[in-house]
């Protein structure tokens, strides 16, 4: 049953994969967004984008090289490299703080600036541009300062997901254990209603391992679109000949009310 579900995920998946991309929402300001995707002008925008997405929301952190544009009147590399550490703390700080922790941060964002000028040439696009393999994208994700596990996966897999860059292989390129693909996991019978963020992960590993994060897309769509926590959808649903909730449970949605613990914190 898990294949049968894995392979209409994948044929989802790889639709989806093919189709044009569309522009990427970071924050919901509409010019910070074309900074952030501007790769072919601005990567640094988006390697410094990861590297502050640290200890407060995504959409706050995303925001900071829009923010230190809008300061300096622009965003070339060339200016960014002229800028010492203190300049940094002041664009962090003054007139307010674009980080909770501003001092630590601007240290980050000067050594990102450091090794994208040491080790790629000042062009933050060589850290992906030589189709390198997945695991390769989040190694050099990782060597920036600040920057765990967590952030340098999500980078790649922003960079092959949303932005359709190829990469040598996509092994590493993981299901992103939001709130909808834990939900759906769960209710097509993948995972337990319990499971946690690692188990929805490796669940997608399991199931595809040359390229596990394509499952991603169409189920964010499912728990999106038909799945909701609330009065799921079920009769529209094309997971619905192989959902385990549905089809082997006697009662799958008594009532409305769902007991899936995180089902109150979506939005
Ligand atoms: S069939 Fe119903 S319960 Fe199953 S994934 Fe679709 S919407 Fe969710």
């Amino acid at each position: 049953m898990n294949s049968d579900i894995a392979a209409i995920l994948v044929q989802r998946g790889e639709q989806l994969f093919r189709a044009e991309p569309k522009p990427t929402v970071f924050t919901g300001v509409s010019a910070a967004d074309a900074l952030l995707s501007d790769l072919a002008h601005y990567p640094h925008a988006f390697v410094l984008a990861c590297v502050m997405d640290r200890q407060i929301k995504a959409e706050r952190a995303w925001l900071i090289p829009y923010r230190v544009s809008e300061a300096l009147g622009g965003f070339s590399f060339e200016r960014l490299l002229r800028l010492s550490l203190d300049d940094i703390k002041t664009l962090l700080t003054v007139p307010e703080p674009l980080h909770r922790f501003p001092a630590e941060m601007s240290r980050n964002f000067d050594d990102a600036i450091g090794l994208i000028q040491t080790a790629y040439g000042g062009h933050a696009a060589r850290i992906w541009s030589d189709t390198p393999s997945s695991a390769e994208v989040v190694l050099r994700f990782l060597r920036f300062r600040g920057v765990g596990p967590k952030i340098a996966t999500m980078a790649a897999n922003i960079l092959a997901r949303e932005f359709k860059i190829p990469l040598a292989d996509y092994y590493s390129i993981d299901v992103s254990a939001d709130v909808h693909v834990r939900r759906v996991f769960w209710r097509l019978g993948l995972t337990t209603e319990t499971a946690r963020p690692e188990e929805a992960v490796y669940t997608g590993r399991a199931l595809h391992p040359a390229f596990p994060g394509l499952m991603d897309p169409p189920t964010w769509e499912v728990g999106r679109t038909w799945c909701r926590p609330q009065e799921p959808r079920c009769s529209e649903c094309y997971m619905r000949p192989v959902c385990r909730t549905l089809n082997e449970t006697a009662t799958p949605f008594p009532g409305t009310t769902l007991r899936m613990q995180f089902a109150v914190a979506e939005p």
